[in-house]
């Protein structure tokens, strides 16, 4: 049984090398017969230079970089483009996902013969409290939107071929990889962990980030965003009418009184709902775009593996 590991890797020039070391040995001690693929994400440090280091160091170790930062989700999906075997492993490249777990997580997809070991998150590591904050309000977000309950879940899975292939048939551009993973279906079977703390340097993902990541989770899984534009027209129908109603009464009536304040705050009102809900299809519109454009979804400019940058599989 041959694990494929992927392990994305982002301007980690200080811990690379260590923290790959660790991976590598408490998998040779676990004796489970691995190789790895290490996906330079466009890093602006000497990472690459690290991962050149390794890759010649050890065997079993291939690599691509990326031209510039495409992120982490296409950074796994590159890898996963790349590599064979029989079973695949994503994990991070700083150690929160702890190499000890995976010959449970193995021995978890022999015993239940599930296609999918999700690795979900018991102890969370060291996490400002803002972002815990913001993942959960985004995780009851992302349910409540799209069904998806992705509470404490992590990209560390354990996946099969059948998934993988699967996986390798999407050709989106703005993917989330959690949600995809969760859209194939197949037998799943949770795995849960604590996530280390990060042993060196710090995450590369800002709260800006997040909420980019948040709403590309949403809008590549559900175009409920766009009911609730219906549903605030509608609401603003029924004020309309019951206000014009009663205008129309008054009018008749012969008390008919300028009410500019009224008219101000329902322009305001309406304004800006109109704008939202332009925003929310215009949001829609560009990905479409993104999408109909067909660009290759990542660009690779160095593979450690020259064979197959010549057999032209670059994306
Ligand atoms: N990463 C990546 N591309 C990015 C950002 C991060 O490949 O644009 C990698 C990073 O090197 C690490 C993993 O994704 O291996 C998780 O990143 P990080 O630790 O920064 O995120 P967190 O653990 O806070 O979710
Ligand atoms: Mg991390």
């Amino acid at each position: 049984m041959n694990l494929a590991i992927v392990i994305p890797v982002y301007n980690e020039s200080d811990a690379i090398y260590n923290n790959f070391t660790m991976i590598y040995n408490s998998l040779d001690k676990a004796g489970i017969p691995c190789h790895y693929m290490l996906v330079d994400d466009g890093s602006t440090d000497q990472t690459w230079l690290e991962i050149s280091r390794l890759k010649e160091q050890y065997p079993h170790v291939s690599a691509i970089r990326f031209a510039r930062n495409f992120g982490k989700e296409m950074a796994i999906c590159a890898g996963l483009d790349h590599i064979e075997g029989d079973r695949y492993l994503i994990m991070d490249s700083d150690l929160q996902h702890p190499p000890t777990c995976v010959r449970d997580m193995m021995r978890l997809m022999d015993k239940t013969g599930a296609n999918i070991v999700d690795g979900i998150k018991q102890k969370r590591g060291k996490e400002s409290r803002l972002y815990r904050s913001i993942a959960k309000r985004f995780y009851g977000l992302l349910k409540t939107a799209t069904g998806l309950n992705m509470d404490n879940s992590s990209d560390f899975k354990l996946i099969d071929e059948r998934v993988v292939d699967a996986i390798r048939q999407f050709r989106e551009s703005n993917l989330f990889f959690r949600g995809v993973v969760d859209w194939v279906g197949f037998q799943r079977t949770a795995y849960y962990f604590d996530v280390e703390d990060r042993q060196e340097g710090e995450t590369s993902f800002s709260t800006f980030n997040l909420m980019k990541l948040a709403c590309n989770a949403i809008l590549s899984h559900t175009s409920k965003p766009l009911y609730l534009t219906i549903v605030g027209g509608g609401i603003f129908l029924i004020f309309a009418l019951i206000l014009g109603v009663q205008t129309l009464v008054n009018y008749f009536m012969g008390n008919a009184i300028s009410g500019f304040s009224t008219v101000i705050v329902l322009l305001l009102m309406i304004g800006s709902m109109i704008m939202l809900s332009l925003g929310i299809i215009g949001i829609y519109i560009s990905r479409i775009y993104d999408e109909v454009k067909q660009r290759p979804r990542y660009i690779i400019s160095e593979s450690a593996n020259e064979k197959e940058m010549k057999a032209g599989r670059l994306y």
